[in-house]
């Protein structure tokens, strides 16, 4: 037995950012590997500067976030391109986001109506102020040049 046994002490420090509460900076790294699955051509599209779509054969409708069954048959969907140009349905300035968006706060969410479309697509507006952002402004679609795969790499901007 030994009365005293201590840890090491290490060099490095930790960096404190704030006493009260006490806030600390800790580094987290994780690679993590998915699958897009049935909804990869939506996002292969986007690299391709396309916006896809589902549509239904069935029952006609056409789906802006896509969807591989119909939401109202049930049956299986077929993709579609959809028009660049679409307006706001609806817009909220945030002022606050999550890790990824913070630094850009504050910005815009849409949800933009396309003709021919059923359903509403939720993205980024830019090249507009928040006092500028009006329902049924027209806006048209633009893409990353270097796609992330992501659903960010689409975003709108005013027409
Ligand atoms: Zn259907």
């Amino acid at each position: 037995m030994n009365k005293n046994a201590k840890l090491p002490e290490t060099e490095e420090g930790t960096a404190l950012f704030n006493v009260d509460p006490i806030i600390v900076k800790s580094h987290y790294e994780i690679d993590y590997l998915h699958s897009y699955a049935q909804d990869s051509p939506f996002f292969a599209g986007l690299a391709q500067k396309k916006l896809l779509g589902s549509h239904c054969p069935a029952c006609e409708r056409t789906y802006a976030t896509p969807r591989s069954h119909c939401m109202d048959c049930g049956g299986a969907t077929d993709w579609v391109e959809l028009p660049r140009n679409g307006r706001v349905h609806t817009f909220t300035t945030c002022h606050f986001g999550g890790e990824a968006f913070l630094k850009e706060t504050p910005f815009t969410l849409i949800l933009v109506e396309f003709d021919g479309v059923d359903t509403l697509f939720l993205s980024r507006l830019i090249g507009a102020e928040p006092h500028e952002v009006a329902i049924g402004m027209p806006v048209r679609a633009r893409f990353l040049r270097n796609s992330k795969f992501k659903p960010t790499d689409v975003y709108f901007v005013p027409e």
